[in-house]
């Protein structure tokens, strides 16, 4: 067999994406749409099913930005993309046996872990990282049996961020607007039998440094039957806080604006989303059942760096806040994965301009690239990795044109499927997706939602006849 310079009709470039969320997607696309070459890119899922954080991630109550989704599903359905789900790096297959199979490899695997407090007392019963409670209202597999004990009548979620925001206001958010929505049948029913009545999201700076964003805020503001109120003596301003506020950006600006509209208002509503700055969790602390009880706070006052920019500094006053439950929401960060690089200080793979490194400052490792949070860690719009996606996947075609993909035979796209049934991975297809998605789009019909979610791995390969019986 002849040997050809990769990127042609007869020898596609084959690329294989690892991780189907947004990055993943929008690299797909790229390498797809790119006029100079011919390219083949198969994207591999460790789940069954595809999109990453826009299902397992996005809040259901957040309905028009899964939209996104169908501009994947235009891009699966173009020639030259195949989708593996069910199939995980460093489970069913290793690193090398891709590098052996593919031209070049994408990494678009996100950050599945969370930044922790590192306070006594964390990981203490009903207190828990956010991610987990998203997964867990989001029907993710591998939180689908997680319990939360939603009996305690007020709850603290610790952050600053959209995340924050997102769990707090599915706390406070009447059941049956959820009902209609695309959230886990039993996160709708531990919901319904919810006894929150408080929620208090504390924020370790101020205002002007909170990480939300104005739209998020305003959607808690305008929440039905649940009042969202701030201190007025939190949103008083310090001359550095004056000066911040006086460079920040809108968002700070108008963050400001609602939380002002908040400190106006009065409690009248049942049910409580309070919204506190300037505290720093010191250490959870126990109730009579060994769960979480209280927590013990240490106020804050801003301190300028050098750079300009103000920390929290304890001031030397604490207080005790009663609170059933904690759900920590300080950032995510990456898990590390068997056989792939990773810098485990900033809990990211390691690379330069999305080429992947041997370790952080080392060398490149040939035709291996990152993408997406896996890349830069958490941060940016979904929209936004469209655009970062694509400044990886030029770094590739530069590489490829300086001769990084030796030629060689065209590889056979049936090699993999072969590859996989060998080795027993029972994958799912983009053809068998559309199976399960149809499934739960039916499914959800019962309750005039937008789809019921599968949550039970083995009950979706069941469904595509990839179930232990029909291997
Ligand atoms: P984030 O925006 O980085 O916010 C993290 C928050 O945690 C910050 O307020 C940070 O405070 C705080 N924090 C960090 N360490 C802390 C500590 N030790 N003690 C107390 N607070 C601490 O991260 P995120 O909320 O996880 O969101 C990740 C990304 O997803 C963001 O880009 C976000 O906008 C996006 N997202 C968007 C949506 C949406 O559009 N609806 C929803 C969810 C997520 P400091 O600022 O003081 O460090």
């Amino acid at each position: 067999m002849s040997t050809m310079p990769p990127g042609s009709v007869e020898r596609p470039l084959r690329v294989a994406v690892i991780g189907s969320g947004p990055a993943g997607f929008y690299a797909a696309r790229h390498l797809l749409d790119a006029k100079e070459l011919r390219a083949e890119v198969d994207v591999f899922d460790r789940l069954p099913t595809p999109y990453g954080l826009v299902r397992g991630g996005v809040a259901p109550d957040h309905q028009k930005i899964k939209s996104v989704v169908k501009v994947y599903e235009k891009t699966a359905a173009m020639q030259g993309f195949r989708f593996f789900g069910h199939v995980a790096l460093g489970r069913d297959v290793s690193l090398a046996e891709l590098q052996a199979r593919y031209d070049q490899i994408v990494l678009a695997v996100g950050n599945e872990s969370d930044r922790r407090l590192g306070i006594p007392g964390e990981g203490m019963v009903r207190c828990t990282p956010a991610s987990v409670f998203v997964g867990w209202y989001n029907g993710h597999p591998d939180y689908a049996h997680f319990r939360f004990d939603l009996s305690v009548k007020r709850v603290a979620v610790v952050g600053n961020g959209n995340v924050a925001i997102d769990v707090a206001r599915i706390l406070a958010t009447d059941p049956e607007i959820l009902a209609r929505t695309d959230i886990a049948p039993h996160a709708l029913e531990a919901l319904r039998a919810s006894r929150v009545e408080e929620v208090i999201v504390l924020g370790r700076r101020g205002p002007v440094q909170a990480a939300f964003t104005p739209s998020e805020l305003k959607e808690i503001a305008e929440l039905p039957g649940t009042d969202a109120l701030v201190d007025p003596l939190d949103l008083a301003l310090d001359p550095h806080e004056e000066e911040a506020l006086a460079l920040a950006s809108d968002r700070a600006r108008r963050n400001l604006e609602l939380l002002r509209a908040c400190a106006a208002r009065e409690r009248s509503a049942s049910r409580a989303l309070r919204l506190r700055f300037l505290v720093s969790p010191v250490e959870v602390l126990a109730d009579e059942d060994g769960g979480v009880g209280a927590l013990n706070l240490a106020r804050n006052r801003l301190v300028q760096g050098e750079d300009g920019s103000l920390s929290p500094k304890p001031s030397g006053e604490h207080e005790t806040l009663p609170v059933g439950m904690v759900l920590t929401a300080v950032g995510y960060r990456g898990r590390a994965i068997e056989g792939v690089p990773f810098d485990e200080r900033r809990g990211l793979i390691p690379n330069q301009d999305g080429r992947v490194l041997r370790s952080a400052g080392g060398p490149v490792v040939p035709n291996l690239y990152v993408v997406g949070w896996a890349r830069s860690g958490p941060q940016g719009l979904i929209g936004s990795h469209r655009a970062a996606s694509g400044e990886v996947v030029q770094a590739m075609l530069a590489d490829l044109a300086a001769g990084s993909v030796p030629p060689s035979a065209a590889r056979r796209p049936a090699e993999i499927e072969a590859w996989l049934t060998e080795r027993a991975v029972p994958y799912v297809s983009f053809a068998d997706w559309q199976v399960l998605d149809a499934t739960e789009v039916a499914r959800g019909q019962r309750r005039e939602a937008p789809r019921e979610k599968l949550t039970d791995v083995a009950e979706m390969l069941a469904l595509v006849g990839k179930g232990p019986a029909e291997r």
